[in-house]
């Protein structure tokens, strides 16, 4: 399946910034894709890109084509979202899983909150296309903010579960980004996370080419990178998942593919990472 990337526009600003992980300012650059530069930070290993478009212009990028893409494809984005969540043990019973309140961050038209709310959770979702949120809303008759979670008006330790689904590679601000999500998520309660794994098997093969190196990415977390983003917060890492050998158009003959595919899953090395982060429940920073 086809990541959306949209170059940036002439009109968007940048600017060289310390690493988003640990603060370095040094940096070595990595890859270069269309105008965009990767680079690796010595100290923390994270791979970012630097300069960094600012904020706003990156939810500028989320615009009607945005919305056009995510209607064509949600529901091979609900079936991989299931999947994920499947393969790292999610308890779908909101009874069991503590009280039920769930938040999808990057909830696009929010088939997947949909889902959860024929499944008994109470639903909530945060979007920053305008589009996209206004179709949750107004057509599956969601409960869905338009704008960032940093501006969101949720009362603080309401959510049992937060949902990030290929989101938290688009964050300019990891600090401020997962500061709000403590903020928001009662102490006991779980953040499920997937993004692409640098450290996986496909990105090694491909390097520059590697299908989420793009400029829609500011990050590119490894297994590790990721762990330290949610453990330097004060979250515990109960476990993770990874998926994806080599993706379908990749011209490898099938039977690669499939044993690829298989102990990808087995040893780690896959091409998507799925965190579970708890917040512990004496949380105190
Ligand atoms: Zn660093």
């Amino acid at each position: 399946m086809k990541t959306f990337s949209k170059l940036p526009s002439q009109n968007e600003n940048s600017s060289l910034i310390v690493c988003p992980l640990c603060g370095e300012h040094k940096f070595k650059a990595l890859w270069s894709v269309e105008t965009s530069v990767f680079v690796k930070c010595p100290k923390c290993k994270l791979v970012y890109q630097n300069p960094q478009p600012l904020a706003i212009d990156v939810i500028d990028r989320y615009d009607e084509t945005y919305f056009k893409y995510e209607i064509e494809n949600e529901k091979s984005f609900l079936n991989l979202i299931l999947l994920g969540l499947k393969d790292i043990k999610f308890d779908f019973n909101p009874v069991s899983s503590n009280h039920g309140n769930i938040l999808d961050i990057g909830c696009a038209t929010g088939l997947f909150l949909e889902y959860m709310k024929k499944n008994g959770w109470n639903t909530f979702g945060v979007e920053v296309c305008e589009s996209a949120g206004n179709y949750a809303n107004n057509i599956r008759g969601l409960d869905v903010f338009i704008g960032t979670i940093e501006n969101a008006p949720y009362k603080d330790h309401f959510f049992d579960v937060i949902h990030l689904s290929h989101v938290i590679e688009h964050i300019t601000d990891i600090t401020l980004f997962l500061e709000s999500i403590s903020r928001v998520l009662k102490p006991g309660g779980v953040v499920y996370c997937t993004t692409p794994n640098i450290s996986g098997f496909q990105a090694k093969l491909f390097k520059g080419k590697w299908r989420s190196a793009i400029p829609d990415h500011m990050i590119l977390f490894s297994i590790k990178t990721i762990k330290k983003a949610f453990r330097d917060r004060g979250f515990y890492m109960e476990k993770h998942k990874t998926w994806g050998g080599l993706c379908a158009n990749s011209g490898y003959p099938k039977l690669i593919k499939t044993v690829l595919d298989k102990t990808s899953k087995i040893f780690g090395f896959g091409d998507v990472v799925i965190i579970k982060a708890l917040k512990p429940t004496n949380y105190s920073t």
